[in-house]
């Protein structure tokens, strides 16, 4: 290999956990972040820390006092606000950021989608009556509380503290295969899933499925995040550093 590189990856998916076991066995020094929202995280392989760091200066001064050669922006697309802080950090101390992001969905030919900007939005659309199946994690939930004219069924994995009166919590780890979803959606008599655009192979299954059945989706656009060095697939990531 060439040059050992002192790496910091900042975490909380399967793509950042994949890269830390690549980096590691090409000899690397890998230390992977997370933000300690999951009581029973999936660890990454080697060092890993957790819980915030304090906003950009605390972000800025781990990654000094560490001796860092380069950070690895592998969050979630819907988590902002740490990637915001990555690319302000890296420019104050001058170590080089590459995000490694996926690529978006694109609608598959036979579905039904409506793309909105916000999860304030999607609520807004769902029809009077919908059976709406949520897979948009545990943190925006909230969105779509007042909506008691719908049904709810919100696939988490790790419930939130407290939801409105009839809805169904389904506290489960994917991934789920095309039958998995189908069963999932008919059992519940779901008309409409609402989903983030987050990308990957891991989640697709859902989108297929809501084809399958002629259930609208209601596509959240990811959050715009400044400017960064970008890469789409681990093995770029490999090869750029
Ligand atoms: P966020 O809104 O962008 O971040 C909020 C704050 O949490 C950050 O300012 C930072 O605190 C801390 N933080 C976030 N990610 C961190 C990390 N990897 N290591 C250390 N601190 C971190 O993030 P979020 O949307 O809450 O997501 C939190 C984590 O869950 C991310 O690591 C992400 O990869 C993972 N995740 C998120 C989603 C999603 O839909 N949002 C889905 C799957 C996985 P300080 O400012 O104090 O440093």
């Amino acid at each position: 290999m060439g040059e050992r590189k002192r790496i910091l990856i900042l975490g909380g998916t399967g793509e950042a956990r994949a890269l830390a076991s690549n980096l590691i066995a090409l000899g690397h020094e890998v230390t992977s972040s997370l933000a300690g929202r999951t009581r029973a995280p999936q660890l990454p392989p080697g060092p890993v820390r957790m819980g915030g760091f304090g906003g950009v200066d605390g972000l800025a001064a781990y990654m000094q006092e560490g001796g860092f050669t380069h950070l690895v922006d592998a969050t979630h697309p819907f988590a902002a606000q740490i990637s915001g802080n990555a690319v302000i950090a890296s420019a104050k101390t001058g170590i080089p950021l590459l995000r490694l992001e996926r690529e978006v969905w694109l609608k598959p030919e036979s579905a039904n989608w409506l793309e909105v900007p916000t999860m304030e939005v999607a609520a807004e659309s769902l029809p009077a009556g919908a059976r709406v199946l949520l897979t948009i994690g545990r943190q925006e939930v909230g969105a779509f509380f007042g909506r008691a004219d719908c049904q709810f069924v919100a696939r988490v994995i790790e419930s939130p503290e407290t939801v409105p009166e009839g809805w169904k919590l389904i506290a489960v780890r994917g991934p789920f295969s095309l039958e998995d979803e189908i069963g999932l959606m008919r059992r519940h008599g779901i008309t409409h899933l609402v989903s983030k655009n987050s990308g990957g192979d891991a989640g697709f299954a859902k989108l297929e499925a809501a084809a399958a059945l002629g259930i609208e989706v209601l596509m959240v656009r990811r959050p715009k995040l400044p400017d960064a060095p970008t890469a789409s697939t681990v093995e770029e990531v490999l090869k750029r550093i």
